[in-house]
């Protein structure tokens, strides 16, 4: 097999165009505008919308679509180079039509919605006029789905929602909500649960406050919300009665690996900024970058971030091949085990190499190390996927026969030197399995 790490050339001059138009048009936005979600920002979207407009040109919007979606079709592993550009910048997203939540919710209702949900909901959120919540994560459960309280009640045509969400991004901005709610607590929660649509500013649907993360600023919308008697119509349910977790993994399967390509972008950044750091600060020894301990951080770091950039590649090259995201469940897992991991370790040694300028409120490093933390818990914390990666690798594992590894030893031992006894003395039991007998040492001179 034939192992190129090159894209093709008429891709690579999309990837070259990509990347001047977000370092020239988009990553001085983030220094400019406040919320990349907030579609009712008229001067936000004054300057986003023609910037929208070429990448819809230049057919770069929504690459994480197929055709059938408006989206180009290019698949993952493309999708991974593409982003990693994108990740750049907080901005970049929204201008290039794949920001979360948005891009996972786009999945599942073209998945489960049906022609009048998807004309509703759908189509704006593609053509990027509105935006989306997804509210799954309740105050007292979030990474165990199955102990979500929040109930869903059918009432003639409507169903009556009732409980509390929290964490729900985008929510003072969204204009409508997925949630997900007990609609069956006598049955198992993996068929108790159902998906519903509740556009916004419908009644009895409060957000009681944003939940900051961090220091707020970039990451401050995140709602805490509570469904009392919201009212919807039966239409308003998102795939089966019954059927959440399945529209659940539909979403998420993807959103973990975006997310991964995109933070690659972000560990390069931390990771250029410690190189030019290195070079630049003088000591009496000479620069940074001079020193060993310097040269040490540098190198385990550049070793990381390419690992995790195969790791991330190869994730997305078996999506690709399978084309079903439960197929490469576990190397998703791998890839959601690796990003906290190494975003956070490499921009902690970025972060120390620039002194108290690194922990100063002029360097990025304090945010990114908050990033690198809600990498570790958005769409599942880091135990539950090593746990899923496990299982699923001991799967194909048989046990040992016999008490401990080496009962059988002396046996397999025995079993070894029949088969290859002609190279051996004719005495079996020679402690030297090595050694030649006189006419094949002779051969093998
Ligand atoms: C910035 C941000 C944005 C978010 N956006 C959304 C959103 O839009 N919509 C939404 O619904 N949710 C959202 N979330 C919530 C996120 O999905 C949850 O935080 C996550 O699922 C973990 O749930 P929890 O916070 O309740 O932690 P808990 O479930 O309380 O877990 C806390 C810790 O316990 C440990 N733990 C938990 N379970 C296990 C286990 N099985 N084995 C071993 N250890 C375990 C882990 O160390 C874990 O970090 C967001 C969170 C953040 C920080």
């Amino acid at each position: 097999m034939a192992w190129d790490f090159e894209t093709d050339p008429a891709f690579q001059r999309e990837l070259d165009w990509a990347d001047e138009f977000v370092r020239e048009h988009v990553e001085p936005l983030d220094l400019l505008l406040d919320d990349p979600y907030d579609k009712s920002d008229e001067r936000a979207m004054a300057i986003v919308g023609p910037l929208q407009q070429q990448v819809k040109e230049r057919r770069l919007w929504a690459c994480h679509l197929g055709p059938e979606l408006g989206g180009p079709g290019y698949g993952q592993v493309k999708l991974a180079l593409l982003n990693e550009i994108l990740g750049r910048s907080r901005w970049a997203p929204t201008v290039f039509g794949c920001q979360a939540p948005d891009s996972g919710n786009a999945e599942i209702l073209a998945h489960y919605g049906t022609p009048e949900q998807r004309e509703r909901y759908l189509t704006p959120l593609l053509e990027g006029k509105i935006s989306s919540c997804y509210s799954m994560t309740e105050p007292h459960a979030g990474s165990d789905p199955t102990l979500f309280r929040t109930r869903a009640v059918r009432d003639g045509g409507d169903w009556v929602i009732n409980g509390e969400k929290w964490f729900s991004s985008n929510a003072a901005v969204a204009s409508f909500f997925i949630v997900m709610v007990v609609t069956d607590p006598e049955v198992s929660p993996y068929e108790g649960m159902s998906m519903f649509l509740v556009p916004a500013g419908t009644p009895g649907l409060e957000i009681i406050r944003d939940v900051h993360v961090g220091s707020g600023g970039a990451h401050s919308s995140h709602g805490y919300l509570r469904y009392r008697d919201v009212r919807v119509p039966a239409d308003h349910l998102l795939g089966a009665e019954g059927g959440a977790f399945g529209v659940a993994q539909t979403r998420l399967g993807g959103g973990r690996i975006h997310h991964a390509m995109r933070t690659l972008a972000q560990v390069r950044r931390a990771f250029d900024m410690m190189c030019e750091r290195a070079v630049s600060r003088q000591t009496r020894h000479g620069t940074l970058g001079s020193l060993q301990m310097t040269q040490e951080r540098i190198a385990d770091s550049w070793i990381e971030m390419e690992q995790f950039r195969l790791l991330v590649l190869r994730t997305a090259w078996l999506i690709d091949k399978h084309r079903d995201y439960r197929k490469v469940r576990k190397d998703i897992a791998a890839v959601k085990v690796a990003m906290p991991k190494v975003f956070h370790d490499v921009t902690l040694r970025a972060m120390h190499l620039h002194g108290a300028l690194g922990v100063s409120g002029e360097m990025p490093f304090a945010d990114m190390l908050i990033d690198s933390e809600v990498m570790a818990l958005v769409d599942g914390p880091t135990e539950v996927h090593q746990i899923t990666l496990a299982k699923d690798l001991l799967k194909t594992y048989t046990p040992a026969p016999g008490d401990f590894p080496t009962t059988h030893l002396p046996a397999l031992r025995e079993q070894a030197r029949r088969r290859y006894a002609h190279y051996f003395d004719s005495t079996i039991g020679n402690d030297d399995p090595g050694a030649l007998t006189g006419s094949r040492k002779a051969e093998a001179q």
